[in-house]
């Protein structure tokens, strides 16, 4: 409850008046002037606050409480609005109730206030109650639905688990929170922290900062630096940490990689049912955090050296982490759709992986989907529930070869999927974002343009391992060499300089080793991730001792 009032003994009284019947209850702010009232109003909206009841003196010197009030319903539309008068003015409360549509007018002195006060306010706290205005406490973002850097923002978000809420910069809460911010459109996207604090265009580095996301490492030397946050980096976290390593994980976006972006993972053990990525990678990371593992978000590895007996990792922004031993766990990514247009849309309609952000504006509409593997069905399956209809677009003439068989009945029985055998996106179209696309069926060998907000890409992926170039020996894709791959032709690689083998998940440098999908020849599956980083730790130890 707001009370504005410019003369302070007036102020001080009502505020206490309203403490003592409803201070319990509610929060009791007390301004005396109107600019003054404002700021507090601007702070409370950003804080996710809600306001009932606004009592503004009419009389005030600067701003009059009902140029007050007009301004204050631009922050809280739903707040029930009283003027204070010193004496019966018509004229006040004709325009009061023609500008600001006050609900009650009331007369100074009010003693005594069970009589005069209370029940006015009674009635307008009922009123406010009535129109069931919710708190907000969350993170809020307001962008635009088809602004790339906005989108960036939720994504990262919802992919690091952290709730959120979205508030499109053309809409009235949207414009509200940016004028409570004192900021434009210029702003966007604008991050609002739950203690109210405003981030303009952030990176997604400030935002993890901003959010509680660690960013910067706690020590200046470790045991063991894992290299990915997806379910190899995870599992090595929670066996190193738990193993009593020091241990510290370094993700270049989100936890969860690949796995965090699946809908729907059926085949993992210990989840008949099936667990979404994101239910996997909560408990996983909760799970290596219980066990004393740090994890870094927003932090690009880009080199990696041997400096003596020490492992010494590179991070995109000049920093350092220097340890005994290094687990590269860096996953795969997204190979690059190529069809023109297709990179410009790209967060504008166009999106790599399931993007669940999404999910929701796809109702109504039809949602393409590109891939004919198992990451492609789950998406189709998941976007069924949402969306009018489901194209998925298999450049192969069955979905057989790629695809797991009970995902295939899965789709079969939707009846909003529909496949189409041999037929690739041949262009994308759109100027502020996506509008339509140009399909391409190689079967009769024809071109059909078909409207589009939607296309969501999963064409298989590759290793992009490009900055361990001259540092640990990787195949012609880039994958990354272990143990007995790295003595094909019976020798110990190039370099090597100990009298044993490489240990079964160990590189081309001793102490550096890989697990999961960026390790040659693995095997690309949620549960041999995980079972990797926990061998990767194993092996560790094996490295320590024998140092
Ligand atoms: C949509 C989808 C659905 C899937 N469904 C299933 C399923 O149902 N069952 C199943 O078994 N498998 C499934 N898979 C495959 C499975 O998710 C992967 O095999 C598994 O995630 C591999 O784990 P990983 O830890 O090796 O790598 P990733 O999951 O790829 O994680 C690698 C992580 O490393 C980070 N990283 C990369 N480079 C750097 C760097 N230089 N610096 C810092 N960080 C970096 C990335 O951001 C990423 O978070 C699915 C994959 C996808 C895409």
């Amino acid at each position: 409850m707001l009370t504005v009032d410019d003369d302070p003994a007036v102020s001080r009284a009502v505020a206490r008046d309203l403490r003592r019947r409803y201070g319990e209850e509610y929060q009791i702010v007390r301004a005396s002037s109107g600019d003054e009232a404002l700021d507090a109003l601007r702070e409370i909206k950003l804080r996710g606050g809600r306001v009932a009841v606004m009592l503004a003196d009419y009389r005030m010197p600067q701003m009059s409480g009902i140029e007050f009030l007009e301004q204050a319903m631009d922050l809280f539309p739903h707040a029930r609005r009283a003027l204070l008068t010193a004496y019966a003015d018509t004229d006040a409360a004709i325009q009061a109730i023609n500008v600001v549509d006050v609900d009650h007018y009331l007369l100074k002195p009010w003693d005594p206030p069970e009589e005069k006060l209370y029940p006015v306010v009674d009635a307008l706290v009922e009123t406010w109650l009535a129109a069931g205005e919710r708190e907000v406490p969350d993170v809020k973002v307001v962008g635009h639905r088809w602004s790339a850097p906005s989108y960036e923002i939720r994504d990262f978000l919802a992919r690091n688990l952290v709730p959120y809420r979205w508030y499109a910069a053309d809409e009235a809460e949207g414009r509200r929170l940016l004028d409570a911010a004192g900021e434009g459109p210029e702003a966007i996207p604008l991050v609002v922290t739950p203690d109210g604090r405003t981030l303009a265009a952030p990176s997604t580095a400030e935002v993890a900062a901003a959010v509680g996301l660690s960013t910067s490492p706690g020590r200046d030397f470790y045991d063991l630096v894992i290299i990915g946050g997806g379910p190899a980096g995870l599992g090595a976290a929670v066996y190193g940490a738990s193993e009593g390593l020091r241990t510290v994980l370094v993700e270049r976006r989100a936890t969860g990689g690949q796995a965090g972006q699946s809908s729907r993972i059926e085949n993992y053990l210990g989840f008949p049912d099936g667990v979404s990525g994101s239910q996997l990678t909560d408990r996983a990371r909760r799970q290596a955090g219980k066990f004393g593992a740090e994890v870094l978000t927003t932090r690009d590895v880009v080199g990696l050296e041997a400096r003596g007996s020490a492992r010494v990792i590179h991070c995109g922004d000049g920093a350092e982490i220097s340890c005994h031993t290094v687990i590269l766990a860096t996953g795969v990514s997204y190979r690059p759709l190529a069809a023109p247009r297709v990179a410009e849309l790209t967060g504008r309609g166009v999106y790599y992986g399931s993007a669940a952000t999404e999910a929701a504006t796809c109702a109504g509409t039809d949602v393409y989907i590109v891939g004919g593997a198992n990451s492609a069905g789950q998406a189709a399956a998941f976007f069924a529930r949402h969306a009018r209809d489901v194209h998925l677009l298999v450049r192969g003439s069955s979905l057989e070869r790629s695809m797991s068989y009970y995902l295939i009945q899965q789709l079969m029985a939707i009846p909003n999927v529909h496949v189409h055998t041999r037929t690739e996106v041949a262009e994308a179209h759109g100027d502020e974002h996506l509008e339509a696309l140009t399909l391409f069926d190689s079967k009769d060998g024809t071109g059909t343009t078909v409207p589009a907000e939607h296309l969501f890409v999963f064409i298989g992926a590759e290793p992009r391992t490009d900055w361990l170039d001259g540092t640990v020996a990787r195949d012609s894709k880039g994958f990354v060499y272990t143990g007995p791959d790295l003595l094909m032709s019976g020798e110990r690689p190039k370099g090597w300089d100990r009298d044993r083998d490489p240990f079964y998940l160990e590189c081309s440098v001793p102490g550096i080793f890989a697990a999961g999908d960026v390790r040659a020849n693995s095997v690309k599956r949620v549960a041999s991730a995980v079972g990797e980083g926990a061998m990767a730790v194993t092996l560790v130890h094996r490295y320590l001792q024998s140092q």
